[in-house]
């Protein structure tokens, strides 16, 4: 039971004043809920802030900087009716001049808000155009009182479309009103030690920074709060592993037979690499403790192969495997690599998807639950509670940083002392595995199966797009197939970006059937056909959002271009990139940027042009971001976590660790009295699957 104490916070968003019916879908979008809660816009992070005790004069402020200038307001020039034309307004100050430019807003007003003759104080950017200084949209007009109420340092907020900052502003502040006074869940002497404020001050500071620092996530509140929430996922790993321990594990022993068919059907040699990994898992199946193993390896290293060969093991003992992926297209994709080998081998194999219904379903689940499955591929689709097996034995996850710890212990339940193998991708360092997972077992793919060339990789100023388009046209020409990423408008705080479908439309025009398009919020079906239409050759150009981020193989791929790279994070470029190179043939990747750089992005594109190894391009990019790459912070956001931030918050990490050891120690059931803020902070954190450990326990 939710204490009542957070029903405040559980509210749904419309309980706000100000926040009507018709803002739900745009708070959805910009929160990542459907029915977004007050609790999820008060940990919508600040991505940056402007610090507004920048007075410099007209003459002195930099262009694309934020600055509160203090101006006369001159005259006043209004479009003649019916033209697109702006708004001017002309201001100065002992300095020089300047034009406040408004576009379709009415003049009336603006004369009403900017008094000739009169001084005003506008908070915003200029820029230069034409050789004159010109703000456009000011952030802020203020008047000598609304500047008393100007706070020092305001912060700035991840938008989308159709929602302004100030609408955002102000919802967090009406949120702020409802926050609660909790219990303090923190221990009394590492709270003193760091001097955190308690929760409620908290949230309010790292909204309403007192100061720059306070504004970032190195400031104590944000801290604080990265805590909290590190503090509940350690509780809820602590908690599992009690279980795990108490539960014991079973020993899956094979004979070999199938894993001989597998290997033989197999078009290649198994690397290395894949050999180690191999072995260590059938060991780790044989022993007859929990098997918990992180099978890492780059994109195209092989992982998949490994994940069947241990299925055909558990298939020998007459067990079932299931593997979780996190989207619709790699469960199908999983299973297009699969089934032809397992069907070699002799090996039966299932989808479970969102899309599988009625008796299509109930097929696959009858299967399952006589165990004529041994192995079926899936999504979340699979932790549904009819979903029943005959004897499951090994859990696959794929790509688990997307998946909380309580679907992986979900889908374990469904067996008897299952065991636990999570591939992925994206390279973690060994802190960010303890923080997701808690201790595990560890396997790397390092060297890429053999036959792969490298990937030419350039980076292109966007205004040289004309001949992007006309080096995709001659790849095409020659039969090539390409990939052409575009960033999701819903995903950045700027609206200016190359949004996918309208990439598509230009390129249709361009080279007509032959490009297709793919993106997130197409259904399950949409997306899986685009897809296959690529995978076929019937389209060979594919406009795409980042939905084809992780996994997606098709071989014949030999062109990546990336519009607005400087936008994405080195690791997420790289399993972008490791999307081409795949076949035997040479592939290049195109990073398309819009000048100019900064420092950071263009060290990460340089780094990038430079180096195809996973592993090092990890350690760079949290190396970067250690760097005060401060307006990255969001997209640096730890996989599951609201206000942790792994460069910044390693500290936490540990502390919460020795904390979280410490009371499962002393009250493995958080039974005592004083344990009660801490199901507070569990039912805070949302981690459900904890407080269900603690009900069963
Ligand atoms: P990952 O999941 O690690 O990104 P996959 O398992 O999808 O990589 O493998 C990528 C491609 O490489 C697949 O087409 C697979 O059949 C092939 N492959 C895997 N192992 C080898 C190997 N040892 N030699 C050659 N090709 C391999
Ligand atoms: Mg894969």
């Amino acid at each position: 039971m939710r204490p009542d104490a957070l029903l405040p916070l559980f509210a749904p968003l419309t309980s706000l004043p100000g926040i009507g019916p018709k803002l739900v879908r745009p708070y959805g979008r910009l929160l990542g809920r459907e029915m977004p809660r007050v609790l999820d816009l008060l940990f919508h992070m600040p991505s940056g802030f402007v610090d507004r005790r920048a007075r410099p004069t007209i003459a002195e402020a930099l262009p694309e900087t934020d600055v509160t200038l203090e101006v006369r307001v001159d005259s006043h020039q209004s479009p003649p009716p019916g033209s697109r034309a702006p708004h001017r307004t002309y201001v100065s100050d002992a300095s020089g001049d300047m034009v406040v430019v408004h576009f379709k807003m009415d003049p009336a007003r603006l004369e009403h808000m900017l008094p000739v003759g009169q001084t005003r104080w506008l908070c915003g950017r200029i820029s230069l155009y034409d050789g004159m200084r010109q703000m456009t949209h000011p952030d802020r007009v203020l008047d000598a009182a609304g500047l008393a109420k100007l706070p020092a340092v305001e912060q700035v907020y991840p938008l989308v479309e159709g929602l302004a900052a100030g609408h955002v502003r102000r919802a967090i502040e009406a949120a702020l009103q409802r926050v609660p006074e909790l219990p303090e869940w923190i221990p009394a002497d590492l709270l003193a030690e760091r001097g955190w404020p308690a929760f409620r001050e908290a949230l309010a500071r790292v909204h309403r920074p007192a100061n720059p620092h306070e504004a970032t996530p190195a400031g104590g509140p944000w801290r604080r709060l990265a805590f909290d929430e590190l503090f509940a996922h350690q509780i809820t790993l602590a908690l599992l592993r009690a279980q795990e321990e108490k539960a014991g594990g079973r020993a899956t022993v094979g004979d070999g037979h199938i894993s001989a068919r597998l290997l033989s059907a197999l078009p290649f040699r198994l690397t290395g690499g894949q050999e180690q990994a191999v072995a260590a898992i059938r060991a780790d199946l044989a022993a007859d403790t929990r098997m918990l193993r992180l099978l890492q390896g780059d994109v195209g290293s092989g992982k998949t192969v490994v994940a069947l060969m241990a299925a055909a093991t558990v298939a020998e003992a007459g067990r079932q495997t299931a593997l979780m992926a996190p989207t619709e297209i790699l469960a199908r994709q999983h299973h297009e690599t699969i089934a032809p080998l397992a069907e070699a081998a002799g090996l039966s194999v299932n989808v479970l998807t969102g899309r599988e219904k009625g008796r299509a379903r109930t097929a696959v689940l009858t299967e399952l639950q006589h165990g004529r499955t041994d192995i079926v591929i899936g999504t979340h689709a699979l932790i549904q509670d009819d979903v029943i097996f005959r004897d499951l034995a090994l859990v696959v996850v794929d790509e688990q940083h997307r998946f909380g710890v309580e679907q992986r212990l979900t889908l374990a339940r469904k067996g008897e002392a299952v065991d636990m193998l999570v591939m992925t991708a994206t390279p973690i360092p060994r802190t960010l595995v303890l923080t997701l997972f808690g201790d595990m077992d560890s396997s790397e793919l390092r060297e890429k199966p053999p036959g792969r060339q490298a990937i030419d990789t350039r980076a292109i100023p966007l205004d040289r797009l004309d001949e992007v388009v006309a080096a995709a046209g001659r790849a095409l020409s020659s039969g090539a197939r390409a990939y052409w990423i575009c960033p999701l408008v819903e995903e950045t705080d700027t609206s200016d970006l190359a949004a996918a479908t309208e990439r598509f439309e230009v390129l249709k025009s361009i080279f007509g059937d032959k490009v297709g398009l793919v993106h997130g919020r197409m259904s399950g079906a949409a997306k899986d056909e685009a897809m296959a239409r690529f995978a076929s050759g019937e389209t060979r150009l594919l406009v795409a959002t980042t939905v084809i981020e992780v996994g997606v193989n098709v071989p014949e791929a030999t062109v990546m271009v990336i519009e607005h790279a400087e936008r994405f994070g080195l690791a997420q470029l790289h399993q972008l990139r490791g999307r081409v190179g795949r076949g035997d043939k040479p592939s290049v990747c195109l990073l398309l940027y819009r000048a100019p750089l900064g420092e950071t992005a263009k060290a990460r594109l340089a780094i990038l042009r430079e180096s195809q190894d996973g592993f090092r391009l990890a350690e760079e990019d949290l190396r970067l971001r250690g760097e005060g790459d401060v307006l990255g912070t969001r997209q640096s956001g730890m996989p599951g976590f609201r206000t942790a931030r792994l460069e910044f918050h390693s500290g936490e990490v540990e502390a919460a660790r020795d904390a979280a050891a410490q009371r499962i120690k002393a009250d493995p059931d958080l039974a005592a009295p004083e344990a009660a803020p801490l199901h507070t902070l569990l039912h805070l954190a949302e981690r459900d699957g904890a407080m269900r450990l603690l009900s069963a326990g």
